[in-house]
């Protein structure tokens, strides 16, 4: 196809409209330094009539008052007319940047294109929620547009950049002001055209080209727009910041990159070299997220500087109107010798120019060379700041914590690269690299889906995720709906880490009768919501202020508590002041924040600071035990809860000396912990009772010395014969308050009966207090009382020694069938059930 020499004036208010000087400016092939065409030169004046024609439509228009559904037809209809349009729109691109086609049809119109169906579907589901108050009233939210959107984009994904800007803002129901780069106007204003072919009305969408120092200025400063969306330098972002605090309008702030590329020494060769090409001669280096930074272990240093330097000069570079070229020319004259100045630096400063290094001279157009730098200091200009064009840089490093501290050395933070094949590396490094997105073992492309944007001098806010902004992990987790409700597989998003947070990747997880009691509606806890809280796993990432555990440490997870109160200061956290609400009732964080939603709505999560029912779980630090790097967390999943609370029983409270004996009522998995924990002290009488004569048979191999079958006689004589007068410590754990009451009255003397099965709220027992008279004493538990910091590595080592047999109790069963699960513990089949994931 031939694009004819292009005349386009500005589009306001659904006319097109030459600009009120009337000045024009110059559009320029890139590959051939020819003027093309021209476009009409916007100033302050124009942008006043482009925010005025944006607001009538905003307030007077129909587009923010359709339905997100009817939005959405008119957005699907964009994407239709993109793929219909498409070679014309690749075309305009490679001409206006100078992007080699075969990149700009498959990367630059169809990313477009996934822009505007991924919008599209979300634009139907921008639902607001009803809102529970204590108050007499109905309380509910609604999702608004915001009003007038100014959109400043830069030159080199013109297309991609524009509309991912303009996709979701008329998703959302809003109007648009787009100022588009000066050198590159051409497919913003073909895309005017577009959208109002498909239906988006007259003033919704105004494109005004012109410069930025005249038009964009006025645009920031302009007092009718309701939001800022910018990309571009962080220069000219500092001015569009200062503006935007003036006004007090939110915005979005994308800004320059330079990112490092890690190779580590177990790195596939091929395949990092592969990623560190791509990674600095996409679009010629001018590329936000390019990795022109590459970071070397030193190992592999000299022999990578050796791939590097024959491998690079022969990456096609050319016409980018031939399907072969790799490498076009940059979009001006004035990019090249930005370039030439930084390579000028880099020699000054002592860098060794392996290849490129020199403008190419080629049909008169932009080009240069793609260029490998070693041996530049870190302080370099050429390291620290961003190029924006076809030059690598590469630094040797020696160990990870070198190569992290070189990676953030910069101001900047928006992307990195990490090349491993240990797995657990990556997720380590990935968390500890300032950057807002991190590609592993590849340099890629973003996805619609993928939420994107930088930290520190690279900007702030998040695009591409208007489905719930606070989303940032979707995953799979067993959501129990309501009280009596089955434990259904559902896609669940969690929260980013806090700062004492710690994303865990869930390995294993033991069911437990709490669970299953909020699950029948017999605990109190808000639901729907995610149970579970004897998980095992994977740290994957984890939050700033934590100093426990690191990304690839093997975890397990426990009950939460304040850290704070006088209980959890004197070493029993498991009576924390606030260890209701932050393990069972509240359903939420501390301040009431949700870790859990679900299409944007609250789940009940934070169940014991971990909802591990879940692929991925969000955990507060305070429930994290850090285990040895070859633990099997599938044989240990259940010390967080059911094990400890057994064992605490025996060696926190009851603590027996020689001789005493320990009855333990009830042989479930707490029941039996407690006799193994039993077992491992001077006790020399362990009675097990339990109305399952096969788990009596499994006390016995446990280590109890006695089995009593319930139901075969008068309880309270079975145990004082079998303990020779009274039993001097019990742990009761059946929940059964008959069973608790034969208990006390089997009590020796000064014997001490802890309770630890629960009834339902509310349910009470009755004493014989005269019997009590003798010293009897009834102590209530959580937990086992214990401090889960020095408890669980203890347990953890006895299982390995073999003398705390926890496999004994298990039975596993894969996550997917947590409801059969659940159906063996409830039936009497299981003991323990494990979930593996
Ligand atoms: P730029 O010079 O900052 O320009 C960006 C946009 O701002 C252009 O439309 C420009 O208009 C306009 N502008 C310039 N001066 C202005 C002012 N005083 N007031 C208001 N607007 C003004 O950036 P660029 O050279 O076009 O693009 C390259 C930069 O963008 C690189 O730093 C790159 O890393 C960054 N970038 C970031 C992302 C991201 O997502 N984080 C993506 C792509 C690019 P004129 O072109 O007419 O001057």
């Amino acid at each position: 196809m031939s694009i004819d020499k292009i005349e386009r004036d500005l589009y306001i208010g659904g006319q097109w409209t030459p600009a009120q000087s009337g000045t024009r400016r110059d559009v320029v092939d890139p590959a051939t330094a020819t003027v093309i065409g021209t476009v009409a030169e916007g100033d302050a004046g124009d942008i006043d009539r482009a925010v005025s024609a944006a607001r009538t439509a905003f307030v007077d228009g129909p587009w923010p008052r359709m339905s997100g559904r009817e939005r959405a037809r008119v957005l699907n209809r964009v994407a239709v007319l993109l793929r219909e349009n498409a070679e014309e729109l690749a075309e305009l691109e490679s001409l206006d940047v100078g992007k080699p086609i075969g990149l700009a049809l498959p990367v630059d119109v169809m990313t477009t294109v996934e822009q505007y169906e991924y919008y599209a579907a979300l634009a139907q589901t921008l639902d607001g929620s009803t809102r529970d108050t204590p108050l007499n009233t109905f309380a509910y939210t609604r999702r608004e547009p915001l009003g007038v959107v100014g959109a400043i984009t830069p030159f080199n994904f013109p297309l991609i950049l524009s509309n991912s800007k303009l996709a979701p803002a008329l998703a959302a129901g809003n109007t648009i002001v787009h100022k588009p780069a000066d050198d590159t106007p051409l497919t913003a204003l073909r895309m005017a055209e577009l959208l109002t072919e498909a239906g988006v009305p007259e003033g919704v969408v105004n494109v005004v080209t012109g410069s930025g120092a005249v038009a964009g200025d006025a645009l920031l400063r302009h007092p009718g727009v309701d939001k800022i969306a910018f990309t571009g330098s962080t220069a000219i972002g500092r001015r569009a910041a200062s503006a935007a605090a003036e006004s007090l309008v939110p915005l979005t702030m994308e800004l320059g990159g330079n990112a490092a590329n890690i190779v580590f020494e177990d790195a596939d060769v091929d395949k990092a070299v592969g990623a560190a090409i791509k990674g600095f001669v996409f679009n010629t280096g001018q590329f936000c997220m390019a990795g022109p930074r590459l970071l070397v272990a030193r190992p592999l240093y000299d022999v990578f500087l050796g791939i590097l330097a024959d491998a690079v000069p022969t990456v096609p570079i050319g016409n980018p109107r031939d399907a072969q070229t790799v490498i076009g020319p940059m979009a001006s004259d004035r990019h090249v010798t930005k370039v030439e100045d930084f390579v000028a630096a880099a020699k000054a400063d002592g860098g060794r120019v392996l290849c490129g290094g020199e403008r190419l001279d080629l049909d008169g157009g932009f080009y240069y060379q793609p260029t490998v730098i070693a041996d530049l200091p870190n302080e370099s200009s050429v390291v620290q700041e961003e190029i924006f064009g076809p030059v690598l840089t590469v630094q040797p490093f020696d160990d990870e914590a070198e190569a992290i501290a070189l990676a953030n050395s910069t101001a900047y933070g928006l992307a990195a690269g990490i090349q491993t094949t240990n797995l657990a590396r990556a997720h380590r490094v990935a968390a500890r690299l300032d950057a807002g997105i991190v590609f592993v073992n590849d340099w890629a492309m973003l996805d619609p889906a993928v939420p994107f944007g930088g930290v520190k001098a690279s900007g702030f806010g998040r695009r591409l995720t208007v489905r719930n902004p606070m989303s940032t992990y979707t995953t799979k987790a067993a959501v129990v709906e309501s009280g009596g409700s089955p434990f259904a597989l559902s896609s669940i998003d969690l929260d980013e880490p806090r700062a004492d947070e710690v994303l865990v990747r869930m390995v294993a997880a033991g069911l437990c009768h709490t669970d299953l009691g909020v699950a029948s509606g017999g605990l109190p806890f808000p639901l729907p919501g995610v149970l579970g809280h004897e998980g095992a796993g994977v740290v994957e990432a984890v939050g700033s202020a934590v100093s426990r555990v690191s990304p690839g440490d093997r975890v397990l997870l426990s009950f939460t508590s304040c850290g704070d109160c006088a209980n959890c200061r004197d070493g029993h956290p498991a009576y924390c002041a606030t260890w209701l609400p932050l393990n069972l009732l509240g359903g939420a964080r501390a301040d009431g924040s949700p870790t859990i939603t679900r299409d944007g709505m609250q789940l009940g999560g934070h169940f014991f600071g971990q909802s591990s029912f879940s692929e991925l779980a969000l955990v507060d630090e305070r429930s994290v035990v850090k285990l040895a790097d070859d633990a099997p967390l599938e044989k240990l999943a259940p010390l967080g809860c059911g094990v400890q609370t057994g064992v605490g029983a025996v060696w926190n409270v009851l603590q027996p000396r020689p001789g005493d004996s320990v009855v333990v009522l009830g042989a479930g998995a707490v029941g039996l912990s407690a006799v193994m924990a039993a077992a491992l002290t001077p006790a020399t009488t362990i009675v097990a009772v339990d109305k399952v004569s096969s788990r009596l048979d499994l006390a016995r191999e446990l280590g109890a010395t006695h089995v009593i079958e319930a139901g075969t006689g008068n309880l309270t004589a079975q145990i004082q014969e079998a303990t020779g007068g009274g039993a001097s410590g019990m742990v009761e754990t059946t929940g059964n308050v008959g069973v608790l009451r034969a208990g006390v009255d089997a009590l020796a003397s000064r014997g001490t009966a802890v309770i630890v099965g629960a009834p339902p709220f509310g349910t009470e027992v009755a004493l014989d207090v005269n019997g009590m008279l003798g010293g009897k004493r009834v102590v209530g538990l959580t937990l086992g009382d214990s401090e889960t910091q020095r408890l669980i590595p203890v347990l953890a080592e006895l299982v390995a020694q073999g003398r705390l047999p926890v496999e004994r109790l298990i039975t596993e069963y894969p996550f997917a069938d947590i409801e059969k699960a659940v159906e063996a513990m409830t039936g009497g089949t299981t003991i323990k059930p494990v979930l593996r994931f």
